[in-house]
């Protein structure tokens, strides 16, 4: 596949984006220099496709690749959506790049990777809020979007619970971690409770 790409000033994007990043330094402990990531907005849908190399839904609008965030033009939008909600969508993408760089790039347990990007971007609507947990232990390495759901409920309990330190121990020791079985472990050893509904509150 060919794609051009264009350098863009963006003065809008690029102050988002330095607020952002400055927030994810801080909570992911970020103390050392390290190149921060860089933003690539796909013109169409047809972009997306052939990017990602399938047929998209619609509401998969961004993605991120290690250090590299991609996202659906604004204009490009089946469903319009405004300043706020597109700035909270670059910022969701950002903190999947942060956690990547936190966990040495993993992406598992989806529920996990997906929960805390929306946590920390702001995009956790409290009238969706559910009312017992059933459904984000569902997603550990497989992804549709149900994962969007609990998620990031699930991850605001362990945090306002527990605490951002053992929230990033769990994440840093996802890199020793290759499998659900041993991720059910690793949970059991940072939070002292077992990984199930019943120790999640709503
Ligand atoms: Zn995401």
């Amino acid at each position: 596949m060919v794609f051009s790409v264009a350098f863009k000033e963006d003065k809008v994007i690029e102050e988002s984006f330095e607020k952002f990043t400055k927030e994810f330094e801080e909570f992911y402990n970020i103390r050392e220099a390290y190149s921060k990531p860089q933003i690539f907005i796909l013109e169409n849908r047809e972009s997306v496709n052939q990017m990602l190399k399938r047929i998209t839904p619609d509401w998969l609008v961004g993605w991120a690749e290690r250090k590299n965030v991609y996202i659906l033009e604004k204009s490009a939008f089946v469903k319009e959506i405004n300043d706020e909600d597109y700035a909270k969508l670059i910022k969701h993408e950002l903190n999947h790049c942060y956690f990547y760089m936190v966990s040495n790039y993993c992406d598992k347990p989806r529920w996990l990777f997906e929960g805390i990007a929306i946590y920390l971007s702001g995009q956790l609507d409290k009238r969706l809020k559910p009312d017992v947990y059933k459904n984000f232990l569902n997603y550990y390495d497989n992804s549709d979007d149900n994962v969007y759901k609990e998620s990031g409920f699930a991850v605001e309990f362990l945090i306002k619970y527990y605490g951002k330190p053992k929230f990033l121990e769990l994440i840093r020791g996802l890199k020793y971690i290759a499998s659900k079985e041993k991720f059910v472990l690793l949970f059991k050893e940072v939070y002292g409770f077992d990984l199930k509904y019943d120790n999640f509150k709503v």
